[in-house]
C-alpha cells in the first residue's frame, strides 16, 4: 500500500499524540524493593503484594531478597540506586547501616520509604509505612496473660520467660516495651515471676529473629530454671522464634502427660505457627496483613511521584535519630485459634488447604 504525503502526516500526528499517552501509562516509574529474606514467608508476602500492585499502577518494579546478610542488602540498595529507579522501598536487615546510601539516594533524587521497619540514623528517609508495633507488643502480652489465666487458674505466680526480637531493628524495641507495658505491673505485684531474672532487651533479644537462637537459649533456661518448677509461658515476639521456643519445651516433655503447654504468644500468622495453635500448641499470633502494608505504600509511592501528599496518620512517634519520620501506621490484629478460619481463609490469606 503506498500512503499518500497527507496520509502520512496524519499517521505521525497520531502516533505523537499516543506517545505520551502510552509514557504515562507504562512508564510512571520504577521502584526498587529491597526485602531482607525468603527464610520467613511474610516477607515473601510483602514483595508478592507490592510487586503486583505497583505493576497494576503502571510502574515496573526490581524487587531483591538479601537472606538477612547486611552487605548483600547495602550492595542491592546501591544497585538499585546507580540504576536509577526513582523510589526505594526498604525492610532493612539492620535499620542502621543504610547512611551511606541513602545519602547518594537523596543526592540523586530518589526517595526512599522505609516499610515495616524504620531506618535509623539517616535523614534520608522521607516516610515510614508499618502497623503500630507497640500495639503489636501490647497485644502479644495480653494474649499471653489470657492463656495464663486459662492454661494455670490456680498457679501464682505464673512463671514466665521473655524473648524479644532482633536488636538491630527497630521494631523489636517496641514490640518488648509494648508487651512489658503490660507486664512490668503484673511482675512488680508478683502475679508474673520471671524466673531466670533475665529481663531488658540486651538480655533478650534475639539476633537476626532466628529461632534456633531462641530454640537453644529456651534449652538452657529450661535446665538451669526449671528443675523444681514448672515453665507456664513465654513471652514470643514472632511466629520464627515461638517455633523454636516450642521444640524445645516439648522436647521435655511439655504438652504431653501431666505437664500443661506453656503459654507461648507469636506475631505474622505464618503457616507453621497456624498449624501449631490449631494443634493447641502456640496460643497466639498477631495478625499483619502484608497485602494492606503493600496497599498504603504504593499509594504513597503513587502520590509522591504525582507529585501530592501522601496520606499519613503519625507524625511523633518515630525518631529514627536524625529526623521524626511522617508514618503511617496500620492496625494489627491478635489472633486467637478461634479467629483462624475468619481473618485468615475468609479474607483470602490464605486457603483452608494451605493451614491443613
Ligand atoms: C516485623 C515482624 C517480623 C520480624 C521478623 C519485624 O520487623 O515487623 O512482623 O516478625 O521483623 O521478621
Amino acid at each position: 500500500m503506498k500512503l499518500t504525503k497527507r496520509a502520512l502526516l496524519a499517521l505521525a500526528g497520531a502516533t505523537l499524540a499516543l506517545a505520551p499517552h502510552f509514557a504515562a501509562a507504562e512508564g510512571k516509574g520504577s521502584v526498587g524493593i529491597a526485602m531482607p529474606t525468603k527464610s520467613s514467608s511474610r516477607w515473601i508476602s510483602d514483595g508478592n503484594s507490592m510487586v503486583e500492585q505497583f505493576q497494576a499502577a503502571g510502574y515496573t518494579t526490581d524487587l531483591q531478597y538479601a537472606e538477612d546478610d547486611i552487605p548483600t542488602q547495602l550492595s542491592q540498595v546501591e544497585n538499585m540506586i546507580s540504576k536509577g529507579v526513582n523510589v526505594l522501598v526498604i525492610a532493612a536487615i539492620d535499620g542502621t547501616t543504610l547512611s551511606n546510601a541513602l545519602e547518594n539516594a537523596q543526592a540523586a533524587g530518589i526517595k526512599v520509604i522505609a516499610y515495616d521497619r524504620l531506618i535509623r540514623d539517616s535523614g534520608a528517609v522521607d516516610y515510614y509505612a508499618t502497623f503500630d508495633n507497640f500495639k503489636v507488643g501490647v497485644q502479644q502480652a495480653e494474649s499471653l496473660v489470657q492463656c495464663l489465666k486459662e492454661r494455670f487458674p490456680e498457679a501464682k505466680p505464673w512463671n514466665v520467660e521473655l524473648f524479644g526480637g532482633s536488636p538491630d531493628d527497630n521494631n523489636a524495641f517496641f514490640f518488648y516495651d509494648g508487651a512489658m507495658s503490660v507486664l512490668q505491673p503484673m511482675i512488680d505485684a508478683g502475679e508474673i515471676a520471671i524466673p531466670s531474672g533475665q529481663v531488658g532487651m540486651d538480655v533478650v533479644g534475639t539476633l537476626r529473629w532466628d529461632g534456633a537462637v531462641a530454640q537453644s537459649r529456651m534449652d538452657n533456661l529450661l535446665a538451669a530454671n526449671y528443675g523444681d518448677k514448672p515453665l507456664m509461658g513465654a513471652l514470643s515476639p514472632y511466629d520464627g522464634l515461638s517455633i523454636g521456643i516450642l521444640s524445645s519445651v516439648k522436647g521435655v516433655g511439655y504438652g504431653s502427660g501431666d505437664m500443661v503447654m506453656p503459654c507461648v504468644t507469636g506475631q505474622d500468622a505464618e503457616i507453621p505457627s497456624v498449624k501449631s495453635m490449631l494443634a493447641g500448641e502456640q496460643y497466639s499470633t498477631v495478625f499483619k496483613d502484608t497485602r494492606a502494608l503493600a496497599g498504603v505504600t504504593v499509594k504513597m509511592v503513587d502520590a509522591i511521584l504525582q507529585g501530592g501528599e501522601p496520606e499519613i496518620n503519625d507524625t511523633s512517634t518515630y525518631d529514627n535519630g536524625v529526623k521524626v519520620v511522617p508514618s503511617y501506621l496500620l492496625e494489627p490484629v491478635s489472633l486467637g485459634v478461634g479467629d483462624i478460619d475468619k481473618v485468615l481463609v475468609e479474607s483470602g490469606y490464605y486457603t483452608a488447604d494451605q493451614i491443613k
